[in-house]
């Protein structure tokens, strides 16, 4: 796990951690569950709207440090968004992690999610760490889906 050691910086361990937002959130307007089967991480997103604006997010589960600092940091970064800029960030956070990087557009939007930028390098961890993402997409466009990374 030496490889490793690098991109566990010490935000993403303490989010891995110490996860904020970490909670069943009961009768949520919108949730989705997510798998990741590579790793045999889980998580299930709640949310709820006030509008267009995502109210309230939470996230359950169990996944490994990268899954579940991801889910952490999303929960927190996307309060108080629109719907509509939760999914533009989705799209700026997937092209750092999976895609061809970020852009002058994108890393004003990314804020504190630069952290994970470690993530593109080890091509195994993309999974676990966009599984949130793909998952409160899953909860937002397609309420009660089950999401899987495979
Ligand atoms: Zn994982």
């Amino acid at each position: 796990m030496n490889d490793l050691r690098e991109l566990y910086q010490e935000v993403i361990l303490d989010h891995g951690r110490r996860p904020r937002n970490f909670e069943v959130l009961e009768h949520a307007q919108c949730s989705a569950d997510g798998c990741n089967p590579l790793c045999g991480d889980h998580c299930r997103i709640y949310v709820n709207l006030d509008g267009d604006i995502l109210k309230e997010i939470r996230f359950h589960g169990n996944g490994c440090a990268i899954s579940t600092a991801s889910a952490s940091l999303m929960t927190q970064h996307l309060q108080g968004k629109s719907k509509a800029e939760a999914l533009e960030i989705f799209e700026c956070f997937h092209e750092m992690i999976a895609g061809s990087g970020t852009t002058e557009t994108c890393t004003p939007r990314l804020g504190k999610l630069m952290v994970l930028e470690g993530v593109r390098a080890y091509p195994t961890r993309v999974k676990c760490a966009t599984l949130a993402w793909h998952t409160l997409k899953a909860a937002l466009e397609r309420p009660d889906s089950e999401v899987s990374t495979e």
